[in-house]
């Protein structure tokens, strides 16, 4: 999609700090992280959220889901514990309409995102 910032960053147009990246799948830093951590991962795909993902998505979702512990192991948060969220829609406050899953850790907290 022309006019979105995440794609944007996909399609390198709009630099990031990439984490990881694979023919599907895009993991990179929060421009404005709220704790010590916090990776944005998306799927390269472009889908407003949640409620766009279709029957067909359902490979790309699981993948998303199973790439992000490996990552906290990565980063080194999968033992003392991290936080996936995904905004969807106005009253969760999704800011970016490209569908993605924050992964927040390395501090105790209780009200992150
Ligand atoms: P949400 O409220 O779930 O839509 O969150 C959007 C997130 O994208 C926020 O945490 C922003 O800090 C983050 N963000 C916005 N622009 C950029 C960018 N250019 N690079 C990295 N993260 C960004
Ligand atoms: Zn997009």
């Amino acid at each position: 999609m022309t006019d979105c910032l995440f794609c944007k960053i996909i399609n390198k147009e709009i630099p990031s700090e990439i984490i990881y990246e694979d023919q599907a799948v895009l993991c990179f830093k929060d421009i404005n992280p709220v704790a010590p951590v916090h990776l944005l991962i998306i799927p390269k795909k472009h889908l407003r959220d949640l409620n766009s993902a279709e029957q067909a998505d359902q490979s790309l979702l699981g993948r998303i889901l199973l790439i992000m512990p490996k990552l906290a192991v990565e980063v080194g948060i999968a033992q003392s514990g991290y936080r996936v969220v995904a905004n969807n829609g106005p009253d969760a406050g999704q800011i970016v309409e490209h569908l993605h899953f924050h992964l927040i850790g390395g501090q105790m907290s209780a009200d992150f995102a």
